[in-house]
């Protein structure tokens, strides 16, 4: 199944907040979060999660990445519960101390305010992103033992970003890959996520695909479980080598031009995708980055035959 509405997905997992931008809840003994969405909508999220949990309080909260979008909630989840426990990556932590980071992240969020209220979201929580230090750093492969019943593994899935991790709960066959797999557009589309290395994304593919999740959480708009779940994975493998011939194309014909590229991806790719998709400034910044990590491989590759 492709479940693009938030709400209950089996017994313990929850999509909290819109299904585009959401924080992940497993329900259990220990209760736990997954990633911290958008800071507009600290509010919306907390009152989600406390109408599941009643009385119980979120123990943890595990990052994938440092993106605006997957950590903006999360200095108000502390607020919240003071005794959460969050936890990321090395890198993780090191981005969320540098003040140029933490502005990008702090405008980004602004205009993902901006676009939730011409959607008419509210309540929105219209403070700035507050960074935040972690309280646990996750080492790929290191086991948590979240219950006696449930462990969770973190795994270093770089690509996307290079402080990413997915989070692996064996016993249940969930995966929280977030944007370790393509994004499920609401056209039905897919999109291909990786950012910083092409190369490490489809290694990082691998590694899921041999996990065989019967749950897998994506970072935006949808959740896949059983067939579609090993679906979904063979499709972001598909998305990323079609994307990588698109702009490969695009980069030959422009010489290397990367603003034309970007121009070109874009109108195929983003102008006609109905909202609420990612916000205009957000695509752009992936998208060059994606053009620029496609023009260093290409050189690279004719350096090596040359
Ligand atoms: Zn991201």
């Amino acid at each position: 199944m492709i479940i693009t509405e938030s709400g209950k997905i089996s017994d313990e997992l929850y999509v909290i907040g819109p299904a585009a931008i959401p924080v992940y809840l497993l329900d259990g003994p220990v209760p736990v979060l997954f990633d911290g969405g958008f800071t507009a909508l600290a509010q919306l999220y907390e009152t989600a999660i406390r109408e599941i949990l009643g009385s119980r309080k979120p123990e943890y909260l595990f990052l994938t990445h440092s993106h605006f979008d997957h950590i903006g909630a999360v200095s108000h989840f502390k607020q919240a519960w003071p005794d959460l426990k969050i936890g990321g990556s090395l890198r993780c932590r090191e981005i969320l101390s540098k003040p140029n980071a933490i502005q990008l992240i702090k405008d980004l969020n602004l205009e993902g305010t901006k676009n939730l209220k011409k959607m008419g979201i509210s309540p929105l929580h219209e403070h700035p992103f507050e960074s935040f230090d972690l309280d646990i750093l996750i080492q790929p492969g290191e086991k948590t033992a979240l219950s006696p019943q449930l462990t969770l593994t973190g795994l270093h899935t770089p690509g996307h970003t290079r402080d990413f991790i997915s989070y692996w709960i064996p016993e249940k066959k969930i995966l929280i890959a977030s944007e370790a797999v393509a994004c499920y557009q609401n056209d039905g589309s897919v999109q291909t996520e990786f950012l910083i290395d092409f190369d490490a994304y489809l290694d990082s593919l691998k590694i899921i695909k041999t996990l065989e999740p019967k749950i897998l959480c994506a970072g935006h708009h949808a959740v896949f479980t059983g067939e579609d779940a090993l679906r979904h994975i063979s499709a972001s493998v598909n998305a990323a080598n079609e994307y990588l011939a698109m702009t490969e194309g695009f980069l030959n014909k422009g010489k290397g031009d990367i603003d034309r590229t970007v121009s070109s991806v874009k109108a195929l790719e983003w102008d006609g995708r109905p909202w609420p998709k990612q916000p205009e400034s957000a695509y752009i910044l992936n998208t060059r980055q994606r053009v620029k990590t496609i023009w260093a491989r290409m050189n690279q590759h004719s350096g090596e035959t040359s």
